[in-house]
């Protein structure tokens, strides 16, 4: 559906969204665009564009934002819109917030999984690997460091 159609507002997502850390901000946007001018991924994506993310949090587009193929999984959280936004709305944590209810439903993308997994196994993003290491060595960088992930496991076993 377009943000331009005459429709019903989705107050029932609204709530949900309400209820999820940082999901509130989203009221607080008037739509002023000050957020997109600097936005990086709205560089790479033209469907891409943190002000309208926000309109459909605001009109309630569930099935748009809440879902793999939504364009929220092409923000970079760079933070930069939440420099610029003059209402404090901070759209990358209210983009975060949709986020963390698409791993909630089971709808994020199949990568998000095996990110999570790797910083559940060393504590980093990424795998590391005897390649890795070694293309580390030759740019002067020291191994990857050993974080304690076990406090980490044990956060989510008392969740
Ligand atoms: S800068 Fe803030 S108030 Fe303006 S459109 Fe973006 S989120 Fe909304
Ligand atoms: S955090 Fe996301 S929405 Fe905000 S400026 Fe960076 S890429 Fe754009």
């Amino acid at each position: 559906m377009s943000v331009q159609e005459k429709q019903k507002i989705n107050f029932a997502f609204r709530d949900e969204l309400n209820s999820i850390a940082e999901g509130f901000r989203h009221n607080y946007c008037y739509q002023c665009g000050a957020c997109v001018a600097d936005c990086p991924a709205c560089n790479y994506s033209e469907s891409f564009n943190p002000r309208l993310i926000i309109l459909k949090a605001l009109l309630g587009f569930r099935e748009e934002l809440i879902s793999a193929d939504s364009e929220i999984w092409n923000c970079t959280n760079c933070y930069t819109c939440s420099e610029r936004c003059p209402q404090d709305v901070r759209p990358v944590d209210v983009i975060i917030a949709l986020k963390n209810i698409c791993v909630r439903d089971g709808c994020a993308p199949e990568l998000i999984g095996s990110v999570s997994g790797a910083v559940l196994s060393s504590g980093i993003t990424t795998k590391v690997t005897s390649v890795s290491e070694k293309r580390r060595e030759e740019h002067g960088l020291a191994p990857v460091k050993e974080y304690p992930v076990e406090e980490l496991r044990r956060l989510l076993e008392d969740e």
